[in-house]
């Protein structure tokens, strides 16, 4: 006979936490909204080892009264609601009352809470969804919930989290949009004993993002606001200058939830179209506020997708004002030698923990402290005086172009950006006339006399490459350079229905929804084309044995389900070879993502085969990739020839 059993409530625990549970990120946003819940202005989070030993959520909010606590833990135990009905007047984050419970049953839990009205606080203890240890202690207003050992009692879960660091970097990425989408909270984040961020809860997105992402971003970026039949979105548009190369950036939040929607990431760049080169994508940071009854917020928790209703009208008004916006500012970019540097609110070296953030809030903040002065300094790798209309300057201007904040994760990064000295001293004030393409290769460097001549020199700030050839100084930005060979190799093999896969095994079983499936059968053979060997699995279920070779950093079914969706969406129109030619592009930036370090070997293989190309001279973003400075111009700026 086959017994049924009935599961004991620590197995469906265990079980259910996989829907709220996946991994570090996924305990911290719970927690973290937990706090904002329960009122804390204040929030700490601390993480070791990727989140995976260690997570510490600390908050000055309401705290959970003494007889309550153990409730806090139980399945769909919630104060947020107490029946279907108000599911649809939800303002709180959570609502579900199942984080804890989740948390607990996965891993080894401690809690300290305390409310105002009590005199002393309650530490609580529960591992593996059993409680511990309950007992009264001295703590101050607010929770710290400590998670330690996550999964350590689902070893298969376990294994399936990543490496600390990509566990860490998706936290960091949490916490900076949490940061964003609460900008009355003021945030702490600490990575491994590091202070990585913090925010002063003054409700200045701006600051928030000079906190984050620096100077070079905050100092670029543009007031949007529009409002709208039951909708508003106010923030910040970044100015093409800082486009970014990926889609990372663009950081959008519905209700104060952070969101992920291809619906408004299409609309957000067709606003931009007209100042995105090929495979940019904008810088903003947009807070919408739709009504609940026009949105499906009631969506898996761990997922932060969204349905908006009228969604045409949607992305058409959204796009108009993004379009309308930008238009109305002036684009040309500007560099100047002597910028003033903006006073900043000063960076505090210490900040307070989130109890002791009201008591401190009187205190007047000092003005930026040398200690962050000093690391201020030491985060300029090199001081370029520029001169005027000098090629160096040119190069330069690119540069900031495409310079990436510094990523956490260190994905999608270019190399070593070179990071501008606006107060370098000098006399002259100048401001690019024009940045002109330089007519540079009359005498074609392509002829194969031209590889026996060229002599590489040496490497500059890690990025350029400096080669002697004839008369000329050659200066090649190597990421540029390797991203042009690596796009237009792939082109080729995608043209010539030569592409590469490489296979998987095991294979990648995958399941798709009815329009996923839909949409994956129109364009099967473009996958295909592309180095995709799918195999139908039964039902809606395929299993993906081959992917395109050389997708550096990006993972197979991540990849599989970009262009996937990228189809899916309404809003991508246009012939099939356009959209063919699309998906290669696509395919083309996943090849060239992440830092790309070269050694003299590597190098001399790079410029051999950057000059067969037909236009070496650009990389696939418009960005050159070669520029030249003649003997002539040397020596004019030695004064030694005078025109
Ligand atoms: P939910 O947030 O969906 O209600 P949780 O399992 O996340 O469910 O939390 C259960 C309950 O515990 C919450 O409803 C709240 O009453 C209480 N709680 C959790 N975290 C905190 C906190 N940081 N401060 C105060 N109360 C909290
Ligand atoms: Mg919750």
């Amino acid at each position: 006979m086959v017994r049924i059993n009935v599961l004991d409530h620590q197995t469906i625990d265990k079980i259910a936490a996989g829907e709220v549970v996946e991994r570090p990120s996924s305990v911290v946003k719970e927690l973290v909204e937990n706090a904002i819940d329960a009122g804390a202005d204040a929030i700490t989070v601390e993480i070791k080892d990727g989140g995976t030993s260690f997570i510490r959520v600390t908050d000055n909010g309401s705290g959970i009264e003494k007889t309550q606590i153990g409730n806090a833990f139980l399945r769909h135990a919630t104060s947020k609601i107490t029946s279907a009905d108000d599911l649809t007047k939800l303002v709180s984050l959570g609502f579900r009352g199942e984080a804890l419970a989740s948390i607990a049953a996965v891993s080894m839990v401690e809690m300290i809470s305390k409310t105002p009205e009590d005199l002393t606080g309650i530490r609580y203890v529960i591992e593996g969804g059993v409680e511990k240890e309950k007992e009264e202690i001295g703590a101050p207003t607010g929770t710290t919930i400590l998670v330690r050992n996550l999964f350590y009692n689902t070893p298969p879960r376990k294994k399936f989290l990543k490496q600390p660091q990509t566990e860490g970097s998706y936290v960091a990425d949490l916490m900076e949009h949490l940061a964003m989408s609460n900008p009355r909270v003021s945030f702490k984040f600490i990575l491994n004993g590091q202070n990585k961020f913090y925010t002063t809860g003054n409700n200045d997105l701006r600051e928030i993002i000079y906190r984050i992402y620096g100077k070079d971003i905050s100092g670029e970026l543009i007031p949007f606001q529009k409002e709208f039949d039951g909708m508003s979105v106010t923030g910040l548009l970044g100015k093409p200058v800082i486009n970014r190369s990926n889609r990372n950036y663009e950081i959008f939040y519905i209700n104060g939830r952070y969101i992920r929607s291809s619906l408004i990431s299409k609309s957000i760049e067709e606003g931009y179209r007209e100042y995105l080169m090929q495979h940019k994508f904008p810088f903003c940071v947009l807070h919408f506020q739709i009504d609940t009854n026009r949105i499906d917020v009631n969506v898996h928790p761990t997922k932060m997708e969204v349905r908006i209703a009228d969604g045409p009208v949607f992305y058409e008004t959204i796009k108009q004002a993004i379009h309308e916006t930008l238009h109305a500012q002036e684009m040309i970019p500007e560099v100047l030698l002597t910028e003033e540097v903006k006073e900043k609110q000063a960076v505090r070296q210490s900040v307070p923990e989130p109890f002791e953030h009201r008591r401190l809030e009187q205190t007047v903040m000092p003005a930026r402290s040398a200690a962050i002065q000093e690391i201020y300094q030491k985060s300029r790798p090199a001081n370029i005086v520029m001169q005027k209309n000098s090629i160096l300057h040119e190069a330069i201007t690119y540069d900031t172009n495409s310079k990436e904040p510094s990523a956490a994760n260190g994905m999608g990064a270019e190399a070593s950006p070179v990071v501008l000295d606006k107060t370098s001293e000098t006399t002259a004030q100048p401001v690019i006339d024009k940045a002109e393409q330089m007519e540079l290769f009359d005498d074609k460097l392509l002829s194969a006399k031209a590889k026996e001549q060229y002599e590489i020199l040496g490497q500059l700030f890690e990025t350029y490459w400096l080669i002697a050839y004839q008369d000329k100084l050659l200066i090649v930005d190597q990421h540029a350079a390797h991203e042009k060979v690596k796009f237009e190799r792939f082109m080729k093999r995608f043209r010539e229905h030569d592409m590469i896969s490489q296979t998987m095994n095991p294979p990648m079983i995958i399941t798709l929804n009815g329009k996923e499936k839909e949409c994956y059968l129109n364009h099967a053979g473009d996958f295909e084309a592309l180095g995709f060997v799918i195999e139908e699995f039964g039902g809606n279920e395929y299993a993906i044995r081959g992917v395109p070779m050389d997708l550096y950093g990006y993972e197979e079914g991540e990849f599989f389900y970009e262009i996937l969706d990228e189809l899916v969406d309404e809003a991508v129109t246009g012939t099939p070879e356009s959209i063919r030619i699309r998906i290669a592009t696509m395919a083309c930036k996943a090849a060239v993502k992440g830092n790309t370090r070269l050694s003299r070997e590597e190098m001399k293989k790079l410029i051999d085969e950057l000059l067969t190309l037909d236009n070496p001279y650009n990389c696939p973003h418009g960005r050159p990739t070669i520029i030249s400075m003649s003997k002539y111009e040397i020596e004019k700026k030695f004064k030694r020839i005078v025109t």
